[in-house]
């Protein structure tokens, strides 16, 4: 099935449809791939010690210099792409503060890349801006920036990386893949944020910790095979997992399948480690 497929069975995807992939596609024109791919030593190191990529020092400074030129590039877009209303307003008054305080646009993707929720909350205050829109657009940024090769499953299985959260920025995961192979299946988990996949324990909850069985809840959606939510009853999450293969594009990607989350929701389970939610 093709995306666009997918979205003529889904129209009430449709809006959101526009919002994120317009944000992504003018996010994408106007940043390159500035990172290179580390050498397989470094990426070795953070599997073994566990301090993601984005959290080097030397990498961070970098990363933050180029997405804050990026991100007062793109706002000055925004009024030209087909999102809401409120976004549009909201990029005018951030294009409006760049332009009067030079350090903001490097002090806002600082906050964002080292996930100081609370700083960035404030600062978002204080500029009258939403924090879901500048999350958006700041991770659309950092994953732009960041080489496809970093973000694929296969590097970090070569490496042994197995940690629950993101090798390349930290977060925690939002969605999870059940993959077929040579012992079985095998689960991965993927970042909201830089888009990163990496493999993780096939059971137990990825949040907590908790695998004790009893406590996890599968859900699956009526008429749908694709997806299945594990809901632990313990931390009170549940992980929207993929449990087929190659629509990756759609069925990886959380608002294109935020239908489903709806059944988590409504039993009392919350997700964890979406962009727009913090
Ligand atoms: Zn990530
Ligand atoms: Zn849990």
């Amino acid at each position: 099935m093709t995306f666009d497929e997918y979205l003529a069975k889904h129209p009430f995807l449709q809006e959101s449809a526009k919002v994120y992939n317009s944000i992504e596609e003018a996010v994408s024109n106007l940043t390159k791939e500035k990172l290179a791919v580390p050498p397989e030593h470094f990426l070795k190191r953070i599997a073994d010690e566990g301090l993601p990529l984005l959290q080097e020092k030397a990498v961070q400074e970098k990363v933050i210099a180029d997405s804050a030129v990026a991100l007062e590039k793109i706002v000055q877009e925004i009024k030209n792409l087909p999102v809401t209303r409120e976004m549009q307003e909201t990029a005018e008054i951030l294009a409006k503060a760049f332009g009067e305080k030079k350090e903001l646009a490097s002090a806002l993707m600082e906050l964002i890349i080292i996930q100081d929720m609370e700083r960035l909350s404030e600062k978002c205050k204080e500029i009258s801006v939403a924090e879901p829109f500048i999350l958006l657009v700041g991770w659309n940024i950092v994953s732009s920036i960041l080489p496809g090769e970093i973000k694929k499953r296969t590097v970090w299985e070569k490496v042994k990386y197995r940690r629950n959260y993101c090798p390349v920025c930290g977060r925690r995961p939002v969605m999870g893949q059940l993959r077929k192979e040579a012992n079985g299946k095998a689960r991965f988990l993927s970042c909201d944020g830089c888009h990163t996949q990496w493999p993780f324990d096939r059971t137990g909850c990825v949040y907590c910790g908790n695998d004790d069985l009893r406590k996890i809840e599968v859900m699956e959606p009526a008429n749908n095979e694709k997806i299945r939510l594990y809901a632990c009853k313990e931390c009170k999450s549940y992980l929207k997992t993929y449990v087929e293969e190659d629509e990756e594009e759609i069925f990886l990607r959380d608002w294109a399948t935020m239908h489903f989350d709806i059944l988590g929701e409504e039993a009392g389970f919350h997700k964890q480690g979406s962009v727009i939610m913090g």
